[in-house]
């Protein structure tokens, strides 16, 4: 055990109360998911109710290989180039679902988005429990996602049974979600796997369409700190704006690395700095529109929409 008692790094007490229908703070290697078994229907209820996630928004089932995701979707030939390519890795593939897959986990639709994340602890947790675990973020609807496991027991704190701690998150931002049915290529979400990538694999390029009928729960205004999210072109922009807010006396931060690599992994916790600082207002840096900088693009964009 490390710090309060409810933060362990033990992979075998982690397993146990997931078998047992407890729900536990897991981490990935992109941000900290609140995690049930699949299959038990009273602890993934218990997962929308503690993050108060509308039922339709569907959840990701994480598996511990290809192989196993097999049992719980139909894998096109490109589907399996992919999974083989990224899997363990940020990539969330959404296909056709099998019998296995319950609707409480779909949101009755007839696909399933599966993932193997790439964390040591959490596929050790995922061989040890041998079937599928949802875990979409530990953070309560709408809110920042987590990055550490303090960040769990901030938001969660008693309402989640166990938090296993695996160190801060390398990525830092949600999976890449690729619909990948039939021939069709399309990604749903951005992440760390970048249109690219996905090319280099498949020969092809995937359009990209966030449209809520593809993937519900993705419009909303997302990822939002208490502070205003303002979005600069420029990090120049950005200081001149933060310089004439702090002469009102208004609190400020602003947001920017030049590496967007180490911009997506400080991002959330980032955010949550500056609640923690009280700041009224968060300055933050478009970067360019390439690789990760996309998936970055797209997380500050949903944190600047107040709905
Ligand atoms: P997360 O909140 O990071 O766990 O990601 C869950 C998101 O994945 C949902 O909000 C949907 O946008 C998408 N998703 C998961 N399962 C499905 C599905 N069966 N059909 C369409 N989108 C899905
Ligand atoms: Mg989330």
């Amino acid at each position: 055990m490390t710090g309060p008692p409810r933060i362990t790094e033990s992979v075998s007490r982690a397993a146990e109360v997931l078998l047992n229908g407890g729900i536990i703070g897991m981490p990935t290697e992109t941000v900290y998911g609140l995690a049930a078994c699949a299959l038990d229907e009273r602890a993934v209820n218990r997962v929308f109710t503690t993050k108060g996630r509308p039922k339709n928004h569907p959840l990701i089932v994480h598996l511990a290989s290809l192989e196993q995701c097999m049992d719980w979707g139909v894998f096109s030939t490109s589907a399996i180039a992919l999974g083989n390519a990224f899997w363990p890795g940020p990539l969330t593939l959404l296909v056709e679902r099998t019998e296995l897959v319950p609707n409480w986990v779909t949101g009755n639709r007839d696909t399933v988005a599966l993932r193997v994340p790439q964390h040591e602890a959490t596929l050790e947790l995922l061989r040890q429990v041998n079937t599928g675990v949802v875990a979409p973020s530990a953070n309560k609807f709408g809110r920042v996602s987590p990055t550490t496991a303090l960040h769990v027991l901030s938001d969660l704190g008693d309402d989640v049974d166990l938090i296993l701690d695996g160190g801060s998150c390398e990525f830092g931002i949600e999976s890449t979600i690729v619909e990948c049915i039939g021939s069709e290529i399309r990604i749903l979400r951005p992440g760390a796997i970048t249109a690219s990538d996905i090319f280099d694999v498949l020969g092809d390029s995937p359009a990209l369409d966030s449209t809520d009928s593809r993937a519900p729960g993705m419009l909303a205004s997302h990822y939002s700190p208490v502070a205003r999210v303002v979005l600069c072109e420029t990090p120049e922009q950005a200081e001149n704006l933060s310089a004439q807010s702090e002469m009102q006396g208004v609190k400020t931060r602003m947001l920017w690395h030049e590496d967007a690599g180490e911009y997506a992994e400080r991002l959330y916790s980032d955010l949550r700095a500056a609640d923690e600082e009280s700041c009224e207002i968060v300055f933050a840096v478009l970067p360019e529109a390439d690789g990760i900088g996309v998936a970055i693009r797209d997380r500050l964009t949903k944190a600047a929409h107040h709905a």
